[in-house]
């Protein structure tokens, strides 16, 4: 697994090789200092994409920043999309069995990456319960809370800037743990799995949607190198570091003695979102906001096709991961 996740197809990826690997103590020490100074370079790229682009989403799709979900084969047209967006809310929890039995729904949630929020209102509203969000952006922080008040749920749900890799939560606090779309953000997967284990109450369930590259076969110690380039770029506009297969969490959930996991490639109930969402950009509101937010996100949406073709190929897969910490 470790060779896998340290496949080099990130820019961020040298910054980012577990430390363990270099021989001598000195080549360590100088390892460590370069991996984190590489962390922190990585989380002021993704604070300043989302300082930068989050007002321009929001502007054009509303408070969810995720896929959506969709029927397979379907035909969808423009109004479908943010349904397709709550709707993957749904489908995560069903997934994961999270009931709406008023003894056993979760009362304390963690929203690890919560953007401006979407996730926590809606969760905070359907179970009646508390969530807290993290995300790296002090701009989403501002709007999520603002959205929040603006719903009267201020009491319900609070917004701060913390790293999911250190968050700034005591063991064993949440009976659900939601991590929509940040995984792929992680330079240290099993630290990130770790600490979603960390904050979890005994018998939380732990829910990642996230980004992976295919699983390897057999055969293969890596990805291709025509896939690692395409990889690569990507997670250069998109501020990611080195990407891992579904496989990969479902070893590291095993690895935390982690309890009922389960996975799913939802790819293609992803489909139609990728087109659409670069049809939103190509409109004139896209367009002029697009060159208003600034460098980071018309990078970002020049990549969009990149997706695309990663989808295609077979290449990305929409992943969702979900288990249970033991009582
Ligand atoms: N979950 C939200 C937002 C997804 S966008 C939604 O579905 O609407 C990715 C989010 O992950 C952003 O809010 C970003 O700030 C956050 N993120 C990325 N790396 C992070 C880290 N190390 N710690 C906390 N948040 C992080």
């Amino acid at each position: 697994m470790d060779a896998v996740l340290r496949s080099e197809h990130s820019p961020f990826v040298g910054m980012y090789e577990p430390v363990g690997y270099a021989s001598a103590p000195a080549a360590r020490r100088r390892a460590a200092k370069v991996a984190e100074r590489g962390q922190e370079e990585l989380k002021k790229g993704i604070a300043e994409l989302y300082d930068e682009s989050s007002e321009m989403w929001e502007k054009l799709w509303g408070d969810h920043m995720h896929h959506g979900f969709y029927d397979k084969d379907a035909s969808v047209s423009f109004s479908d999309h943010r349904p397709a967006q709550v709707r993957m809310v749904q489908e995560a929890l069903a997934f994961a069995g999270i009931t709406d039995d008023p003894l056993k729904k979760p009362k304390r949630i963690v929203d690890v990456g919560c953007g401006i929020g979407g996730s926590s209102r809606y969760l905070a509203k359907k179970y009646g319960a508390k969530c807290e969000g993290i995300t790296l952006s002090p701009v989403q922080v501002k709007r999520a809370h603002a959205l929040a008040t603006a719903e009267g749920l201020e009491d319900q749900v609070s917004f701060q800037v913390a790293d999911a890799l250190k968050q700034p939560f005591p063991d064993g606090q949440f009976d659900l743990v939601w991590s929509m779309e940040s995984g792929e953000h992680m330079p240290d997967k099993t630290k990130f799995v770790g600490e979603l284990a960390r904050v979890a109450a005994p018998g939380a369930t732990i829910i990642i949607v996230t980004w992976c590259h295919r699983d390897l076969s057999p055969s293969e110690e890596s990805l291709q190198p025509n896939e690692l380039n395409l990889l690569n770029k990507i997670c250069s506009a998109y501020y990611l570091p080195a990407w891992c297969s579904a496989s990969d969490y479902v070893k590291i959930a095993q690895a935390l003695s982690l309890e009922d996991i389960k996975t799913a490639d939802w790819s293609e109930n992803v489909a139609p979102f990728w087109p659409a969402v670069i049809r939103s950009a190509l409109t004139w509101q896209g367009f002029t906001s697009l060159l208003r937010s600034g460098w980071k996100t018309i990078r970002g949406a020049l990549a969009m096709p990149l997706m695309i073709e990663g989808y295609n190929k077979k290449l990305i897969k929409f992943a969702i991961i979900a288990c249970r910490k033991p009582m």
